[in-house]
């Protein structure tokens, strides 16, 4: 009999957890081939998400919890999930019933009767419910990072996949504190099915997602998966080399035919504003993969368990 395990990942989620595990018991029910573990990970919540967990766990013996001693963000509570687990095929879902339940039934079926899949994951097409500006960056962000990494990003893909023992096994060996998972998954290959379906409202409480905390992520995604930028300022660099020495040449000639008029002062400052704030910017990359480099060599922990209900 096959196990599965699905991680879901909870902050603050109180109000969710009830109505998440009413729907995924259903699910858990009607699969009566299989054998569940359903794996809560508290990552640091500040309300009642660890007692709502705990009176699952103590009437349901397929519920685990793992609680973490501060919020350690999804992308750790995913890799507890995934360090913990024990099922032959492992599932990642939000609690907020944005990742339909009763998709499980689907993903699992192709993943079973089909050898050559490791990977069954949903996607969506229709980014109808973001705001304008949210989707021109969440574009923006697709083709910046397929055009420098050559790891695939899926526009569109959630958290939300199935995954063989194999498969996890493959991420759990990548220990890298700065964690992009939506890169993570591709990295280790395998072949990856797609489902796509239209992304349901929140059920309960609240997103902790705001512009600036996706637009850091996207950032955290692109220093993650390619060193372009780096290039890129090089690149920018040798550009201005050879244009300032083609403006040297220019400038001496000029002086010499027709002597040297002091005028030459507003464009003078926009050329040294110009150049300064591109040493800035190129400075700033580079500072940004130190600070990730730093981060890496410190080799902390990715999280800190405070309690749990596995031996
Ligand atoms: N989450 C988490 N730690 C965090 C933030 C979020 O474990 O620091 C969980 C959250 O409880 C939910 C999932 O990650 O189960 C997705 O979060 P959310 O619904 O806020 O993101 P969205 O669906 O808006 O992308
Ligand atoms: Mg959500």
């Amino acid at each position: 009999m096959d196990k599965i395990s699905i991680i879901v990942p909870c902050y603050n989620e109180e109000a969710a957890i009830p109505l998440f595990y009413r729907e995924i018991s259903k699910i858990i029910n009607k699969m009566n081939q299989v054998k569940f573990e359903l794996v809560f990970i508290n990552d640091g919540s500040i309300d009642n998400t660890l007692k709502e967990i705990k009176v699952l766990a103590k009437s349901k013996k397929e519920v685990k919890y793992i609680s973490f001693s501060r919020n350690f963000g999804k992308e750790a509570a995913m890799m507890a999930g995934l360090d913990y687990v024990t099922g032959d095929f492992v599932a990642i879902m939000d609690v907020d019933l944005q990742d339909p339940p009763e998709k499980l039934e689907e993903m699992y079926r192709i993943i079973k009767n089909n050898d050559e899949i490791d990977c069954v994951g949903l996607k969506t097409n229709s980014h109808d419910d973001y705001g304008f500006i949210r989707k021109f960056f969440t574009n923006l962000f697709y083709k910046i990072i397929s055009k420098m990494s050559k790891t695939e990003m899926v526009p569109g893909a959630r958290d939300f996949r199935l995954m063989t023992r194999q498969m996890v096994d493959a991420i759990k060996s990548l220990r890298e504190y700065n964690r992009y998972s939506k890169g993570l998954f591709s990295f280790v290959g395998f072949n990856t099915k797609w489902l796509t379906y239209k992304i349901p409202e929140r059920k309960a409480g609240e997103t902790t997602w705001n512009f600036f905390k996706l637009f850091a992520y996207a950032i955290d995604g692109i220093l993650a998966f390619t060193t372009t930028p780096l290039t890129i300022a090089a690149f920018v660099g040798v550009i201005f080399c050879l244009f300032s020495v083609i403006a040297i040449i220019i400038i001496i000639i000029k002086t010499l035919i027709f002597g040297d008029p002091v005028d030459g002062w507003p464009s003078l400052v926009c050329i040294m504003f110009f150049l300064s704030g591109i040493q800035l910017f190129c400075t700033g990359i580079m500072g940004a993969y130190l600070s990730k480099t730093y981060t890496e060599v410190k080799k902390r922990p990715i999280y800190i368990i405070k309690e749990t209900n596995y031996k």
